[in-house]
């Protein structure tokens, strides 16, 4: 009889976790949905400023990838600036620089 009870409470146990998880896994994917809204609409909102800022290109003298002066690869070098697609060309020109 005690075993028959284990099992009973058991399985309401199991029903119960189940319906907990799928409300909670509804939970989560209407939060995704309405998350994930705004950024979108900020992304469309600031393309037209990165357009402007991607108008902007500077040759990589290392491998001759034209690249937008915002690039965080970038060194400054008897007076003029160079601007890199990665740290790797940045290093090598520094490097052929010396
Ligand atoms: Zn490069």
């Amino acid at each position: 009889m005690r075993a028959l009870l284990e099992v009973v409470l058991t399985i309401i146990a199991i029903v119960i976790a189940r319906a907990i998880l799928t409300s909670v896994m509804r939970g989560f994917v209407n939060a995704g949905r309405a998350a994930s809204a705004p950024p979108q609409a900020a992304a469309q909102n600031a393309a037209p400023q990165q357009n402007i800022r991607a108008g902007e290109l500077h040759k990589d003298p290392v491998c001759g990838t034209y690249v937008a002066e915002s690039t965080p690869f970038r060194r400054q070098a008897s007076g003029q600036t160079f601007y890199y697609c990665s740290s790797d060309c940045k290093e090598k020109h520094a490097v052929l620089a010396r």
